[in-house]
């Protein structure tokens, strides 16, 4: 892929909020070389609010990842609706909420966004991945085990003792 596909030059950019478009596609795979996702069809919408010290981005991220079915390895899409907000700051900063911080170097030319791309996608999709018609006809595991559907009886036991507190 371009080295810059999903970046944004920030040295030259002015005080204020910007808006970037990016679409999202498979130079994204190519670049962490991903086995988990299959091809990326996302649109991320970028909001940069500059300042002096600090950027504040907000990532409105919407469209669909090929996925492959863990029971079946049948591919399927996935829809994508997520948003994160990171913090890229020139300094170190103390009082901050609960969004991402990412410490940049002073004379940082381009912001590359791809590895937070990355990341945020990967983080939106479930560590089980199995689409909702799964078992469906042609699924050699149609006689799965419903067991395994079942929660894990330690994890019970902490459920019950975490609802009792509650
Ligand atoms: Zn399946």
């Amino acid at each position: 892929m371009d080295k810059w596909e999903y970046s944004i030059r920030i040295s030259k950019l002015p005080s204020g909020v910007h808006h970037y478009d990016f679409q999202v596609t498979n130079s994204l795979k190519e670049k962490f070389e991903s086995q988990l996702v299959n091809y990326f069809d996302v649109l991320v919408k970028v909001q940069l609010r500059k300042n002096v010290d600090f950027i504040e981005a907000v990532f409105k991220m919407t469209g669909k990842v090929g996925l492959s079915c863990d029971r079946c390895n049948r591919p399927y899409d996935f829809q994508i609706d997520t948003t994160h907000k990171v913090l890229y700051t020139f300094r170190p900063i103390t009082n901050h909420n609960d969004d991402e911080i990412i410490f940049l170097e002073a004379q940082t030319d381009y912001l590359d966004l791809s590895q937070e791309f990355y990341d945020f996608i990967c983080l939106s999709i479930p560590q089980r991945k199995v689409p909702a018609d799964c078992p469906m006809e042609g699924c050699p595991d149609l006689f799965y085990n419903e067991q395994e559907e079942e929660i894990d009886p330690r994890w019970a036991k902490l459920l019950e003792l975490k609802n009792k507190e509650d």
